[in-house]
């Protein structure tokens, strides 16, 4: 049986106590729920949970970006570009009629015996493998990163257990665990519980690099 409430260990009261889970999932919807005014009377309060409380309560740490994989399509796309302009050069190269056959003194001089600059083209051939080889290196790193992200995060099932049997109240801004072998009922900053949780998953030490920003105290 798992339980609908709890009561937080800051504040004694169970009003305001969510399971994480649920907290994690309104993100940006608006949460309602009953509170005490003044006066003492329960009222309906409907409050807009920020998307920064729910990144703070992730059970897994952020993926890599791939930004930098924009940056391999556009060398992949300069590599094509200067090779296919290269390949018209060297044919325009080719029909050039000053490298056409020429006549000496009765001797037929080939192309290849005429003295000739060294072509333009031959830049676009390097900057073509220069690129190619940028795009070749950006994604090997992309597909390195997503690896390592998914090796570090195969735990991730056993950071979600735990994760799921936290309860954040939205009074104190902290989270406890309740009914959890190992775990006391302590209130935890949402960075601790961060660490908890990533701890259990295996990757605790990416904790401390994304710090959970507690946007009520922020
Ligand atoms: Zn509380």
């Amino acid at each position: 049986m798992s339980r609908t409430s709890t009561i937080c260990p800051g504040c004694d009261r169970d009003d305001l106590v969510q399971a994480v889970p649920a907290v994690y999932l309104a993100g940006r919807n608006a949460v309602t729920s009953r509170e005490r005014d003044r006066d003492g009377d329960m009222r309906t309060v409907t409050r807009t949970v920020s998307t920064a409380l729910s990144d703070a309560l992730a059970p897994v740490p952020e993926p890599p970006t791939y930004a930098i994989g924009c940056l391999g399509v556009l060398a992949g796309a300069v590599s094509v570009g200067t090779f296919l302009g290269g390949v018209l050069a060297g044919k325009w190269f080719r029909e050039d009629p000053a490298h056409e056959p020429q006549e000496l003194g009765g001797w037929q001089l080939l192309p290849q015996d005429v003295p000739a600059d060294p072509p333009a083209y031959e830049f676009l051939g390097w900057i073509s493998a220069l690129a190619l080889l940028v795009a070749v290196l950006v994604f090997t790193l992309v597909a390195r990163r997503r690896t390592a992200f998914t090796r570090i995060t195969r735990r991730r099932h056993q950071a979600e257990e735990l994760w799921s049997l936290g309860w954040y109240c939205h009074r104190c801004g902290t989270v406890h665990f309740e009914d959890v072998p190992g775990e006391d009922r302590t209130p935890l900053t949402l960075q601790r519980f961060r660490e908890k949780v990533w701890e259990h998953g295996g990757y605790g030490d990416l904790a401390a690099e994304q710090r959970a920003v507690d946007p009520a105290r922020s």
